[in-house]
């Protein structure tokens, strides 16, 4: 590059945002989506297409993908549950394939994130526009200090630090060179390497880079508005369950994101299998009656902010019955939390003579749990009226 081209382009990098520009990772992240469409659609068009390589992509993509949520964010960055080293090993090397850089330095960002959501510190602060929380924050250099309290808590980890060391080795060995290793095996080594290897880093890539956008933007706020993040079902469908991000930013250290049954969060599903089989333990989880709390908390606010311009008969009114409504909910949410703690002891102690006492507490335990749900269903139906009638 000759010297006027050069200081034009540090003029340029000192007007965006007074950081400067990461070249290779604008070149990465500018010029792999169009590599891996052309090369994906030659290996398709040209009859290359094989079986073999295309389960090689899903298994690639579900290692990858599930290595940056359950490992880089859950563990990680918010230890939701500690892991066994192999597990820890294996999340490590195959989070390295994300190209997202190494651990030590997602987890300092992430952190950050979750500190000063929202402003500019935010490393993807969504305020500053949906494509600088997509994209363009990466496009801009940024200090790590390895040596600072974030830094020394984050490398703790000697896994880390080997990851970090040996990042770029890794990351292309493991994105790169291992699918089409493996792919070569019935002869389809770029298969392997275009699909399972740059398709799925550009997959994996816009994935995540939409929890910092769309899920900053997009979606509902059940429990709590004094941030962006919002919860998607159709978000969590892409991102392993990471599209319940308005949970995840009120409970940050649940090892949950999806706390219903039928929410989809196959990045919880793993840490379960992975706890039955005694390689991870201490899950972290919040209580249901702290959840419901949140929740009550939420829909109280948007009512009285509702209510707050009707006549004074009428708020008071609605403030009091709703007020009433959630007291009776929130009681039956902490009979039934008591019941499933006195469960989970008993079944911890587990005994033969003690069998009946479980059945017995189990079945108290899930009238509770109904007993709740209709109450809470009470409480939201009779806000959802007061919403209506405050909007008439
Ligand atoms: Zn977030
Ligand atoms: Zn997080």
């Amino acid at each position: 590059m000759t010297a006027p081209a050069a200081q034009k382009l540090t003029a340029m990098s000192e007007k965006i945002g007074k950081q400067k520009l990461s070249w290779p990772t604008i070149a990465f992240l500018t010029l792999t989506p169009p590599l891996a469409a052309l090369g994906i659609f030659y290996w398709f068009y040209t009859g290359m297409f094989n079986w073999g390589t295309f389960i090689l992509f899903l298994l690639m993509w579900t290692a990858v993908g599930i290595s940056t949520t359950a490992g880089y964010h859950r563990l990680f960055t918010h230890r939701a549950y500690e892991a066994s080293w192999p597990v820890r090993l294996f999340f490590l090397l195959f989070g390295a394939a994300s190209w997202e850089a190494s651990a030590w330095r997602w987890t300092m960002d992430h952190h950050k994130h979750h500190r000063y959501v929202d402003t500019e510190r935010d490393p993807y602060n969504i305020k500053q526009g949906f494509w600088h929380a997509h994209l363009w924050w990466l496009f801009k250099e940024r200090e790590y200090d390895h040596t600072s309290a974030l830094g020394i808590e984050y490398g703790k980890d000697p896994l880390i630090r080997f990851q970090h060391k040996y990042y770029y080795p890794i990351a292309v060995g493991i994105a790169f060179v291992l699918p089409a290793a493996i792919a070569a095996l019935w002869g389809d080594a770029f298969g392997g390497f275009i699909l399972a290897g740059l398709g799925v880093v550009v997959i994996n890539h816009h994935f995540t880079f939409s929890i910092n956008s769309f899920a900053h933007w997009l979606g509902r706020q059940p429990y709590s508005d004094k941030h962006s993040a919002r919860d998607s079902h159709f978000l969590a469908f892409f991102n392993y369950g990471e599209g319940y991000h308005n949970y995840h930013h009120e409970f940050p250290n649940d090892y949950r994101n999806g706390i219903r049954w039928y929410h989809w969060d196959p990045t919880k599903w793993l840490i379960r299998t992975l706890h039955a089989f005694g390689l991870v333990k201490n899950l972290k989880s919040v209580s249901a009656e702290l959840i419901v709390k949140r929740k009550i908390a939420m829909q109280q606010k948007r009512m009285q902010s509702a209510v707050v311009n009707k006549t004074p008969s009428f708020a008071e009114m609605a403030q009091q019955m709703s007020t009433l409504a959630a007291e009776h909910a929130l009681a039956a949410a902490r009979k039934w939390s008591e019941l499933r703690k006195e469960y989970y002891e008993l079944k911890r102690q587990k005994t033969a003579a003690m069998r009946d006492k479980i059945a017995e507490v189990r079945l108290r335990m899930k009238s509770a749990r109904r007993e709740f749900e209709q109450m809470f269903e009470r409480y939201r139906n009779l806000n959802k009226s007061f919403l209506k009638l405050s909007e008439a």
